[in-house]
């Protein structure tokens, strides 16, 4: 149509232009049948690209209704309990799960954690921490065994009421592309300012509320106002604040932070810990040392269990992993020690 386009008054003036010549035409009308085709040709190149249009969005809601179809492997039972704030006892039951046919990430996992206790997860890389974290909110139905709340198995559960009752603090928070109140709101639809900003200070994120230049309105995330790797982390500690669960899952980051920031983010886990049952994956010194039980994890299985100064006296996997993760942390500690001396 374009090439047509643009070819046809080209025709029209040839062809007009001899027949002007041999005066079966009038000037003027060859140059107003030229102007009127450019007039035609606009609109129809316009009706037929819909057609092209509307092909390729009919291809982009068959994506999107073929997801929105997907059935959930996560099903609710008919006859589930709704069970209101949890005192936050979890348990897991001889526990074994596997993603696949090929191989148990985790084998036959027994622990408890009382409630407003912390139980630290360590482990080498793929010893199934991250697993483990993943099947207390329900992301995945344990294989084997039960994984239990107040001594319900989670899979008894209402959907809503077990998401109500626990907050996850992941290592690489999502940050939508809306403002800050967004952001935090999120994690209780309805929240006022007054307790968004009570738990972005909570969060040490007072500062950076002040740096903001619309404040709250401020839209971040993807496209807007870029936040740091320990800002980001201290939104989802906010976010978990409001929403207040008594059972938090805990990944801590394995980024190495600038100090301040370092800080910062230490002292607003604390805060978050404080009154909660905390499975955490442990990747900071202070968090193992304030750990009311460190579970060792290797291969799925729980190879070592106890407290810290218990585990390191014992000479095993856990006091191995401590000298090669952890000890590095007391130079920078002594360090800021020193400079704070
Ligand atoms: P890391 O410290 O590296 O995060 P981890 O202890 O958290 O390790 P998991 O992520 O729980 O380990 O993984 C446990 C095992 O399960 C690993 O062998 C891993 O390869 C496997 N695994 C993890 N996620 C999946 C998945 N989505 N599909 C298949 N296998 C998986």
């Amino acid at each position: 149509l374009g090439l047509f386009g643009a070819l046809a008054p080209a025709l029209v003036y040839w062809y007009g232009a001899h027949a002007v010549i041999n005066g079966s035409l009038q000037i003027g009308t060859v140059v107003a049948m030229a102007a009127y085709l450019t007039r035609l040709f606009g609109p129809m190149t316009q009706l037929f690209s819909t057609h092209v249009t509307v092909q390729s969005n009919m291809a982009l809601f068959e994506r999107i209704f073929d997801y929105l179809d997907l059935v959930p492997e996560i099903e609710e039972q008919p006859d589930a309990i709704d069970l209101p704030r949890a005192v936050g006892r979890v348990e897991f039951d001889h526990v074994s799960f596997r993603y696949n046919q090929h191989r148990l990430a985790l084998n036959d996992v027994s622990f408890a954690v009382e409630p407003e206790q912390i139980a630290a997860l360590v482990g080498p890389s793929g010893a199934g921490k991250t697993t483990t974290s993943y099947l207390i909110p329900r992301l995945y139905d344990a294989t084997e065994g039960a994984v239990k709340l107040d001594g319900h198995d989670v899979r008894d559960l209402t959907l809503k009421s077990l998401a109500a009752n626990i907050g996850m603090v992941t290592q690489e928070p999502f940050i939508f592309h809306a403002s800050l109140r967004d952001n935090i709101a999120y994690a209780r639809p309805g929240a006022d300012d007054a307790d968004i900003l009570r738990v972005m200070d909570a969060a040490n994120l007072s500062d950076v509320l002040a740096r903001m230049p619309k404040g709250l309105d401020t839209i971040v995330g993807e496209r807007g106002y870029r936040l740091s790797g320990g800002e980001r982390q201290r939104i989802a500690i906010a976010r978990v604040l409001l929403k207040d669960p008594p059972v938090l899952v805990l990944d801590e980051a394995t980024n190495s932070l600038d100090s301040e920031s370092e800080y910062a983010v230490q002292s607003a886990v604390s805060k978050l810990l404080a009154g909660r049952t905390t499975i955490v994956i442990a990747h900071r010194l202070s968090t193992i040392h304030s750990a009311d039980q460190i579970l060792v994890l290797e291969n799925g299985e729980i190879v070592e269990r106890g407290k810290h100064l218990d585990l390191l006296t014992l000479g095993g996997l856990y006091s191995r992993l401590y000298e090669r993760q952890f000890t590095s942390e007391r130079a920078p500690a002594s360090l800021a020690e020193a400079s704070n001396a």
